[in-house]
């Protein structure tokens, strides 16, 4: 057992701990029985602070990281919960199989994309990782061992996916592979001049398997929603046998340079260079390989170091397709007058129905990333406004700050995830720095 200090990705939370990585199932079990708080971790890559609680035990599963069973000829897969997405991904991509609901970066565990319901590009089309998890076996203080499914402990099952390790510790899953035809995928890229011109090029064909997402500028108001959507399509046709091996950047994604480099000069400078390579100097077609097109973090880790020591923000918002053109021009009209310093800003396809504290809906997800001042909280402040207004879903996994009232307002389960979750745990032995904010 060890004592340390440990920050979110996005560095607003930090607190000392206990953590325990532990590599058998009954020691699971042994240091689990001598603590009261506890919260399982998987890579610790969440932005917020989901994994850890000052003075509490955090459980590292990454040592829980075996293939269990595979079998072929049902594509299911059972594997230990600590296992990383590249890990899973160097066995399964070598069969033609995968699961297409990842998160964009490899070293997340698959017990983190669970206990977060993890989305991927294709979320229009595939919705959350939940479609793809067919048996689960979690580990908790006061149960034991149990086994959740659609036939067993239905209600602990669904409290799980996307429960932010409140039901214990998932230490084996069974998931549903899909196939993954092609080598690699065909990008194609559309320019947008607006957010609203964005949404009607990134909201067209759902029925079909495409990897869709767009880069839109946000250093000024003039410029505001400009850029490009990027549609990525499995190239069924190729012959060029680009690897599908992940290869790991050797770059810890949680060490940050001691000062901020982003400010107005640099996002402008930074995103007019992006802009105009990918308008002059790039194809508006080219192939792209599979840890390029799904995992585009691999390598550009430094873009969160950037941020220096006190950190980032990000809101990442899904908004009903018909209220879209409202949500952009009271985006736009706040962006006016606070003038936000927004580093990066996104949009991508959506399909879902939000239950519990599960991420997902059906619409346009939009992602904001901020530098931390105080005019941005401020700007993400009127955000907020325009969520509970709206009854939007703002992420609780990607933003720190989220008040716990706004989550109120736009998840109609959570006093009933809580009543469930105290129900199930009545001693309430496992919590983290981030459900201490819901009051669960
Ligand atoms: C660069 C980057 C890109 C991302 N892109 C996406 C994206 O495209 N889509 C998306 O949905 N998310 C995305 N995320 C968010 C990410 O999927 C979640 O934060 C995920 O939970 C992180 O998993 P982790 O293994 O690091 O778990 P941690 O951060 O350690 O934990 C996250 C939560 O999962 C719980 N947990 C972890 N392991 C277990 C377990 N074995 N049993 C029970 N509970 C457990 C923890 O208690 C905590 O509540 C991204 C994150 C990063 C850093």
């Amino acid at each position: 057992m060890t004592k340390k200090k440990i920050y979110s990705l996005d560095k607003n939370y930090s607190a000392d701990i206990f953590f325990k990585r532990p590599d058998k199932y009954k020691e699971i079990e042994i240091i689990s029985s001598k603590f009261e708080n506890i919260i399982t971790m998987g890579s610790c890559n969440s932005y917020t602070p989901a994994s850890f609680r000052k003075n509490a035990l955090s459980i590292q599963l990454t040592k829980f990281n075996r293939i269990i069973e595979f079998d072929k000829s049902q594509k299911l897969i059972t594997v230990e919960a600590g296992i990383m997405l590249s890990d899973l991904f160097n066995f399964t991509l070598a069969r033609g199989l995968w699961v297409p609901q990842i998160p964009g970066y490899p070293t997340i565990t698959i017990g983190g994309a669970i206990a977060s319901n993890s989305h991927g590009k294709s979320c229009g089309f595939h919705g959350t990782i939940k479609k793809q998890i067919k048996r689960i076996k979690i580990f908790h203080k006061l149960h034991g061992w149990l086994n959740l499914s659609n036939e067993e402990n239905k209600d602990i099952f669904d409290l799980t996916i996307g429960g932010l390790g409140l039901t214990g510790s998932i230490v084996e899953v069974q998931l549903r592979l899909e196939e993954l035809s092609g080598n690699n995928f065909v990008t194609k890229i559309i320019e947008t001049d607006s957010s609203n011109d964005t949404v009607k090029k990134i909201n067209f064909d759902v029925k079909k398997e495409t990897y869709c997402y767009s880069w839109n500028r946000s250093d000024s108001f003039k410029n505001f929603g400009k850029g490009f959507v990027f549609q990525n399509e499995l190239n069924i046709s190729s012959n060029n046998k680009l690897t599908k091996n992940i290869k790991l950047n050797n770059s810890d994604i949680n060490k940050n340079f001691i000062i901020n480099f982003w400010n107005k000069y640099s996002v402008f400078f930074a995103q007019s260079v992006y802009q105009n390579y990918f308008k002059f100097l790039k194809s508006k077609q080219h192939e792209e390989s599979f840890q390029k097109a799904i995992f585009p973090f691999i390598g550009k880790e430094f873009y969160f170091k950037l941020f220096g020591k006190k950190g980032f923000l990000e809101s990442q918002i899904i908004v009903p397709f018909d209220k879209t053109e409202v949500f952009i021009d009271e985006v736009e009209t706040i962006f006016k007058k606070h003038d936000p310093l927004i580093t990066l800003y996104s949009l991508k396809n959506f399909k879902g129905e939000q239950k519990n504290l599960q991420f997902e809906n059906d619409g346009i997800c939009f992602t904001f990333d901020f530098v931390k001042n105080s005019k941005n909280l401020f700007f993400m402040d009127e955000l907020d406004k325009i969520c509970e207004k709206h009854l939007l879903t703002p992420s609780i996994i990607k933003d720190s700050r989220l008040k716990l009232e706004t989550i109120e307002k736009c998840y109609k389960d959570l006093n009933r995830f809580k009543e469930e979750i105290n129900k199930f745990d009545n001693k309430r032995i496992y919590k983290s720095t981030l459900t201490d904010k819901l009051m669960i």
